[in-house]
């Protein structure tokens, strides 16, 4: 049975052109310079990349969870960094996807899904990293409009989007009521600060943002004031299932390098592929890539199912997909030798993206413990 209807098909089949002859080129040279690729930015917007994730209402392609998660893939193997181009559209956009009122969507969505404008997600601050109740930034009502004070650190695409999904506190009757807001990035008192200088994951920028004074009107509240923690909560409960395919993506990238490589490296008089001990990495690799897809597939089904046990299954993807990249792409170095230590092979860079999956969108240890919460309730 194909999952996919012809628009998705041809979009998907676009992808792997794009990808072979647009981004795998590009690759090592967007690790190096550490620039975000411009270029295939527009190429993106051109070709409807952008336009997936929307309903065809706003412009775009209402592509299903299942058809985003395998364009992820596709990029994913052959660049982490420009897969997070894709994803992040994604994670900044659900919030307004989920909550977000008709016209704020008819305002945003179709500049959104041309291409023409970037979004991101601006949850972590300096001391709310895992616990998002620590979030300093606050909202403080005057007249008819909100007045945005606080901080913003490790937002993906921060310093290339157009606009913000920016949590922060309202404080009413003396209590905090964490709620999200869109923000443009040309706004008075929207100051974008320096990238971070990162392991992995170059050309996709981490950045700090300021807000001083920024003046929201309340159409720009996205779902209601306290609504901030749901919105969080089910934006990343979609994310992590992004997230995985990314990882997915990458560690099939190593695999594919680490196995062509085996068959045509010669020592003892033979390909190192003969030897035993470097079949069964390789097995153990596509084993885990296997497993990894399986689950993404069942949180996916789930995930359109609307089921109650999503939060497990998309905790459960993320840690298992996310580790699982890590020991993958670790292998196909080990693989490779010390040919696959250095740049001339794409196994090096893949290596140092994959690091940042077990700790974004909620480190492995938070995703193992909304796990084991979900699972002690239900005994
Ligand atoms: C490249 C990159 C991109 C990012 N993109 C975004 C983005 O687009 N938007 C955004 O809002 N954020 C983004 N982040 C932030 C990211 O989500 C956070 O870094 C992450 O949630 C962890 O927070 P922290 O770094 O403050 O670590 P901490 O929360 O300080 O955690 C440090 C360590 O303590 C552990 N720990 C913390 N609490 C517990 C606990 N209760 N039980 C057990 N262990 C615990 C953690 O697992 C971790 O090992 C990004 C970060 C990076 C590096």
């Amino acid at each position: 049975m194909n999952k996919f209807n012809d628009e998705e098909q041809m979009i998907l089949s676009t992808i792997d052109q794009i990808c072979e002859e647009k981004v795998l080129p590009r690759a090592a040279e967007i690790d190096a310079t550490d620039e975000f690729p411009e270029d295939l930015r527009q190429l993106f917007a051109e070709q409807g990349i952008y336009s997936l994730i929307f309903e065809e209402q706003y412009g775009g392609v209402g592509a299903s969870l299942q058809c985003y998660c395998a364009a992820l893939q596709k990029f994913g193997r052959v660049s982490g960094s420009v897969s997070m181009m894709v994803a992040v559209h994604s994670l900044g956009s659900t919030p307004i996807i989920l909550y977000g009122s008709e016209e704020m969507k008819e305002r945003v969505f179709p500049r959104l899904a041309s291409g023409e404008a970037l979004i991101a997600f601006a949850l972590t601050e300096l001391a709310a990293g895992s616990d998002v109740n620590r979030i300093a930034s606050t909202a403080v009502k005057k007249g008819d409009k909100y007045i945005i004070n606080g901080s913003k650190c490790f937002i993906t695409g921060g310093s290339v989007a157009d606009y913000f999904c920016v949590f922060a506190q309202v404080i009413e009757a003396g209590e905090k009521k964490l709620s999200v807001f869109l923000v443009e990035k040309d706004q008075p008192g929207v100051q974008i600060s320096r990238n971070e200088e990162k392991m992995g994951l170059k050309g996709s920028p981490t950045t700090q943002l300021y807000f001083e004074n920024v003046e929201v009107t309340e159409d720009n509240i996205i779902g209601k004031i306290s609504d901030g923690a749901k919105i969080a909560f089910n934006t990343l409960n979609k994310g992590r299932l992004c997230t995985s395919a990314q990882a997915i993506g990458i560690a099939q990238g190593a695999l594919d390098v680490a196995a062509e490589y085996a068959k045509g490296r010669v020592q003892f008089g033979k390909s190192i592929a003969e030897f035993q001990a470097v079949q069964l990495m390789l097995a153990d690799m596509e084993t885990d890539i296997q497993a990894a897809r399986a689950l993404l597939e069942k949180s996916i089904e789930m995930y359109e199912a609307k089921s109650a046990e999503l939060v497990k299954f998309s905790s459960m993807t993320k840690l298992l997909a996310t580790d699982m990249v890590m020991r993958v792409t670790t292998n196909a170095v080990q693989v490779m030798g010390g040919y696959g230590y250095c740049k001339d092979y794409p196994v090096e860079r893949m290596m140092r993206d994959s690091k940042i999956f077990a700790i974004f969108e909620g480190t492995n240890q938070i995703q193992r413990i909304l796990i084991a919460k979900q699972l002690l309730s239900e005994y």
